[in-house]
């Protein structure tokens, strides 16, 4: 049974971040339990008083619960986030290490939002439902090549590791006995895999080729015909994928 914590960053009893964290608890799926605490009698963080006086006992208990749990579950504005305690001065405080499940700023999803020119989420609900579709009608001539940016990269290895066990062995880890991550466009087969386990924003993307470009890995052009596995050349069993 997974234990979360969850916390609203408001004390309004009407407030909409409580209003979400009462309506995940209500929702809960089995195997989970969602606690709620309140962050009602926590200080604003002031080192000299912790160094005076120790922690005070509602950031004890506060903090106690926080490690007795297994993730959090924290619903706050952003107007809460720049005040500047949460997260930052919020967890220094608890000095908690437990995974944050989620934040959900009321104000960013209304910029977001006004950024796209998107007057009302029902106007974008199910919007990219016509988009899914069975594997075998992906376009497999669509081709794509991983691409990292040598100045967001913090050298984790993570790409390295994700792609040399688990898909095509095509990032560097060492080069010319340096410790480098690079991608080797000749071997890159564009799984993505990569792109999801950098812990860098924005430093892994996906680019892809034009119609016409030498694809390095097959030797060929990019192909401009849409072919699934159900009409590609390269499967054999492509008639019978269809039937
Ligand atoms: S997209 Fe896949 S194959 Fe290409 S570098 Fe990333 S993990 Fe490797
Ligand atoms: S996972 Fe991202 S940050 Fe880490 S080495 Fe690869 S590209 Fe660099």
């Amino acid at each position: 049974m997974a234990r979360i914590l969850g916390i609203s960053g408001s004390l309004r009893a009407k407030s909409y971040n409580t209003a979400l964290l009462n309506a995940a608890v209500a929702l809960q799926p089995a195997g989970t339990q969602i606690e709620t605490a309140s962050i009602r009698g926590i200080p604003l963080y002031d080192g000299d008083v912790e160094e005076r006086e120790g922690i005070p006992a509602s950031v004890s208990t506060l903090k106690k619960r926080i490690e007795q749990s297994d993730a959090l579950l924290l619903v706050m504005s952003r107007g809460e986030k720049s005040r500047g305690w949460i997260p930052s001065k919020f967890f220094q405080y608890l000095g908690t290490g437990n995974p944050v499940l989620a934040l959900a700023p009321e104000g960013e999803v209304r910029d977001i939002l006004a950024r796209l020119g998107v007057k009302s989420l029902d106007d974008i609900i199910g919007r990219a439902t016509p988009n899914v579709t069975d594997w075998q009608y992906l376009n497999l001539n669509y081709v794509a090549k991983a691409h990292i940016d040598q100045d967001a990269c913090i050298k984790c290895g993570r790409c390295h590791i994700a792609c040399e066990d688990t898909s095509h062995q095509a990032i560097t880890s060492m080069v010319d006995g340096v410790r480098h991550f690079e991608v080797i466009e000749a071997e890159c087969v564009g799984c993505n895999l990569c792109v999801n386990v950098c812990p860098v924003e924005n430093c892994i993307t996906m680019e892809p080729l034009a119609v016409g470009v030498m694809d390095q890995r097959t030797g060929k052009p990019v192909s401009p015909i849409y072919a699934n596995w159900t009409t590609h050349p390269n499967n054999p069993m492509a008639k019978v994928a269809a039937e």
